[in-house]
């Protein structure tokens, strides 16, 4: 399968539901962010091992949680989990050069070749952090979209307190059973919607599993 079919697949299976996400999903080289063995395989719609015991999520659960957080042009959106990169990049195609994507990762050695990678095709926008994403990253909050790549015990209360009024929040939760949950605050309100179940690596730190 190629790029354009792999998009077309998901555009007929109702997972890219924009032409935004359908643009950005297009504009990224997918093979850049996969092991060179796995080049081959980088348009099958399935997760692939990245090292680590970490994996680049299939590019139908990016395309997904790309429109359920609706990223507009010109946001602050921070991402739990760099691990490849290659969701960050996607999601820097969505903020444009406007926006700004803050992303963390806690293994030091794949975050460091996300940088660079990422740096390499241009996206000078994103930064890449090391540390506990589970408390989220304060020194640039608030954010209007946060989301996770990786599955939580609970949805991290940090997360919430670091979401600007009107932001969104997408987070898999369970250990063995996780279930994608989409936060909205509003004021003093905070909704949340079950969008069904997925299937992460484990999010690991003080508002993660230990
Ligand atoms: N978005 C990635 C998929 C990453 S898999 C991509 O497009 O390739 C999930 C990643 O979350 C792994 O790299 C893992 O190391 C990382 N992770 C797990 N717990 C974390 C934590 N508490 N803080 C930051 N990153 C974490």
């Amino acid at each position: 399968m190629d790029k354009v079919e792999l998009i077309n697949k998901l555009i007929n299976e109702g997972y890219i539901r924009s032409e935004r996400v359908k643009k950005a999903l297009l504009k990224v080289p997918r093979e850049e962010f996969v092991p060179e063995h796995l080049k081959d395989y980088a348009y099958i719609d399935s997760p692939l091992e990245i090292g680590y015991g970490q994996t680049i999520s299939a590019p139908h659960m990016v395309a997904l949680m790309s429109e359920l957080l609706d990223i507009k042009p010109g946001m602050k959106v921070l991402e739990i989990g760099t691990g490849s990169g290659y969701h960050a990049a996607v999601t820097a195609e969505l903020v444009g050069k406007d926006g700004l994507v803050v992303s963390v990762e806690r293994i030091p050695e794949l975050a460091k070749k996300a940088e660079e990678r990422l740096k390499k095709l241009g996206y000078d926008d994103v930064i890449v952090v090391v540390g506990d994403g589970s408390l989220g990253y304060k020194p640039l909050a608030p954010y209007d979209r946060i989301y996770v790549t990786a599955a939580a015990p609970k949805i991290p209360k940090s997360l919430i307190e670091q979401l600007k009024d009107g932001g969104k929040l997408l987070v898999p939760v369970g250990r063995y059973m996780q279930k994608l949950m989409l936060v909205e605050k509003k004021g003093d309100e905070i909704i949340v919607k079950d969008c069904g179940y997925v299937s992460f690596v484990p999010l690991i730190g003080e508002e993660g599993f230990r």
